[in-house]
């Protein structure tokens, strides 16, 4: 049975992950320090038992050790959402950068294949569009994303040294807006916001004028890519998301339509470096692991609609809480 670290593991899209490689047979071992994530995500898995799955609440930034073998490491652990890491600035510098290279030693130690969780904001806000992995992005290091955007850079060019220098085998995922149940409802990213907003009949707050475009990927096609990703053979990063692109104002309008909300839209500023563009070019993801998105974003927004809808009867308001 093959053994697999997944840092960041309580979280959205790592719970999602722990879920998949247990149905792949595999034993779990979850870590996680709860900074952004829920052990609600994993309890389910708790009854399966320690063999099977294992959860440990640490911070990776510090010491890794994990004893017996291990043969795949995911590092998916860093606040991921904008309002999470302006909340958390040097953890999310911490993570992305001593998190990473405490995973790659680890990996290293263990024979063991490394799958980084990188994403789309190493491109910054893109001056080529749709973005192939070959561009170099347009990041500015001391804004307040600079501390996501180049952690995460960071990461990427640790994860290649290891690779170069010591013969790690990493995979790096540039990971793409992706949404689905378990997404924290006030988490602050659009989707959320606006499925809450429209659930309550509040005004959506769609910021600037809501002519930035997004691509956004349900969780369940970005499991798959992953899971390709890690069961590869390519070193070079490699973009997972979805190519349908539409702007943030017309997001806003289709959740209101989707929810069958009579919510209004009101717009407020946009934040400092929000990106005018973002889609992926998955060019490389069809060719190296025969991957494309199969979930229209109707079909993903329905089904987050019903997650969303139970868990504010629990959650009902963002300040209550
Ligand atoms: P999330 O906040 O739901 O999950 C991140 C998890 O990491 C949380 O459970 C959090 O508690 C944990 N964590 C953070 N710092 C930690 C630390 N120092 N030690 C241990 N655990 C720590 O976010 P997510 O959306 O699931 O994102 C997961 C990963 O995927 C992140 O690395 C993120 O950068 C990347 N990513 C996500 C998206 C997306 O659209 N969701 C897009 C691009 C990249
Ligand atoms: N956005 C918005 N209203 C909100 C939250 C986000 O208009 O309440 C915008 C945000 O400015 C960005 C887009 O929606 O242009 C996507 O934001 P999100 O936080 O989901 O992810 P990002 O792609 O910026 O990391």
């Amino acid at each position: 049975m093959p053994r697999t670290l997944i840092t960041g593991g309580a979280g959205f899209l790592g719970s999602h992950l722990c879920d998949r490689l247990i149905e792949e047979g595999h034993s779990v071992v979850c870590m996680d320090n709860l900074i952004t994530g829920d052990t609600e995500n994993i309890e389910h898995l708790f009854e399966l038992g320690q063999d099977r799955f294992r959860f440990v609440e640490y911070d990776v930034t510090d010491y890794l050790h994990v004893g017996g073998e291990l043969d795949y490491v995911l590092h998916f652990a860093s606040p991921a959402a904008p309002d999470d890491y302006l909340q958390y600035p040097i953890q999310t510098l911490k993570v992305g950068a001593l998190g990473t290279h405490k995973a790659l030693g680890l990996a290293k130690a263990k024979d063991a294949r490394l799958l980084l969780a990188s994403t789309s904001e190493v491109y910054g806000d893109p001056l080529v569009h749709p973005q192939p992995e070959d561009y170099w992005g347009n990041v500015n290091p001391i804004g307040e994303r600079g501390v996501y955007d180049e952690a995460k850079r960071f990461g990427e060019a640790l994860a290649m040294a290891y690779h170069r220098y010591h013969g790690v085998e990493t995979r790096i995922a540039r990971i793409f807006n992706t949404y689905g149940p378990r997404m924290r409802v006030d988490d602050g990213r659009a989707l959320p916001t606006f499925m809450g907003q429209a659930l309550r009949g509040e005004p959506l707050t769609v910021y600037g004028d809501g002519s930035q475009t997004r691509a956004f990927c349900y969780v369940d096609d970005l499991v798959e890519g992953l899971y390709r990703l890690l069961m590869s053979d390519w070193a070079e990063p490699v973009n997972l998301g979805n190519p349908d692109e539409i702007t943030i104002k017309e997001f806003a309008e289709e959740i209101i339509e989707v929810t069958g909300s009579d919510s209004d839209i009101t717009y407020e500023p946009l934040p400092e470096d929000d990106p005018q563009v973002r889609q992926p070019d998955i060019s490389r993801a069809k060719e190296v692991l025969g991957w494309a998105p199969e979930v229209d974003r109707r079909e993903g927004l329905e089904r987050t609609l019903e997650y969303f809808k139970a868990e504010l009867k629990c959650r009902p308001k963002r300040n209550d809480r």
